[in-house]
């Protein structure tokens, strides 16, 4: 049976149905639906005009996407962009990653700037607290403790370049297993903080937006297997955060059931609001670093802390120690200006 007509422009053969919609689109009315929604999410999140946006870039296929669009969009928004890479020093992994970047920004003549968790935090880098917690059974905290500095390396990486803004590649998918399994932890805080369209960047922290929060990850790939988009591929050489995996996993089920679950799970995180007695206490400042904290240090500070005291402790969840392996720093870990690798490609 031959492809049915595109039902937008009604001349092309359609390319694809809409994963939730199950509309028949071409690639072109496709990729154009796809910015436009996309556009919509970011007037919604504020990227106004006058905006320096530093685009969070990892070479990975949702990065690589936001780039893109935000790009095509860039113009019409009146923003400017700024790629911004974080190094997290994992041998084998990170460096062919942030050649995709670099490609990147080379082709589409966008300014690229790399930190390096090495230079921000005192000589840690993601292998040697890997090798500093290795062997206590603790499979999640290698991503625990990446999240949480990947989250501030990228914050230290925008300051530097000046943005005003900082945007991040999560997709619907990411966004909805996040919710459930704030859910399934029963972490309130979490899940009030997590909805919305980002942050408004309070106690000085930057405004954050997720442009591709409603897009789901089929789509994300789509928008790149039509723009011949180049990303990189690869899973991070340490283990995936376990839960993370369940709660994939259940939203996939849940999603065969229900092709608008992701979407649902994600609105669902939008439109929750805490009972006063569930809420958290006003965020202080870091007395380290001066960053967001709700306790007397961040999370950053708090977790290389405990890495320089060779007792890794998370500071999300429960805390937990692990056993002092090596992974000495060189100096005690400290939040610090970064030396930054900048890289004009025009
Ligand atoms: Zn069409
Ligand atoms: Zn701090």
């Amino acid at each position: 049976m031959p492809a049915p007509q595109c039902a937008s422009c009604h001349k092309a053969r359609a390319a694809l149905r809409r994963p939730c919609s199950g509309q028949a689109l071409c690639g072109t009315c496709f990729c154009a639906a796809f910015e436009a929604e996309v556009l919509h999410t970011v007037v919604a999140g504020r990227l106004l005009p006058g905006a320096v946006v530093a685009v969070g870039a990892s070479g990975g296929k949702d990065s690589t996407v936001l780039a893109h669009v935000l790009r095509e969009l860039a113009p019409r928004l009146g923003i400017s962009l700024q790629l911004v890479a974080v190094d997290e020093g994992i041998g084998g992994y990170r460096d062919a990653a942030l050649a995709a970047v670099r490609r990147q920004a080379a082709r589409w003549e966008l300014p690229l700037t790399v930190v390096a968790y090495e230079d921000l935090f005192g000589g840690w880098t993601m292998d040697a607290v890997a090798r500093s917690t290795a062997g206590s059974g603790r499979s999640r905290s290698c991503c625990t403790f990446c999240g949480v500095l990947r989250r501030r390396a990228l914050e230290e990486g925008a300051r530097l370049v000046g943005a005003t803004h900082v945007v991040t590649g999560h997709n619907a998918d990411d966004m909805a297993e996040t919710v459930l399994m704030n859910f399934l932890r029963g972490d309130a805080g979490r899940l009030a903080r997590g909805g919305g369209l980002g942050s408004p960047g309070e106690g000085g922290a930057l405004p954050r937006c997720r442009p591709l929060q409603l897009a789901s990850q089929k789509e994300v790939v789509l928008y790149a297997h039509f723009r011949r988009l180049d990303y990189f591929s690869e899973e991070c050489v340490y283990a995936p955060e376990a839960f993370r995996g369940h709660a994939r996993h259940l939203l996939k089920l849940l999603e065969a059931a229900r092709p608008s679950a992701v979407l649902d799970l994600v609105h669902s995180a939008e439109r929750l609001a805490l009972a006063p007695a569930a809420r958290p206490p006003p965020p202080g400042a870091c007395s380290r670093c001066g960053a967001l904290a709700s306790r007397a240090l961040c999370q950053a500070c708090a977790l290389l802390d405990g890495l320089d005291r060779g007792r890794p402790r998370l500071a999300i969840g429960k805390g937990r120690r692990g056993r002092d392996e090596g992974g000495t720093p060189r100096e005690p870990g400290r939040v610090r200006t970064p030396v930054p690798e900048a890289v004009p490609t025009f």
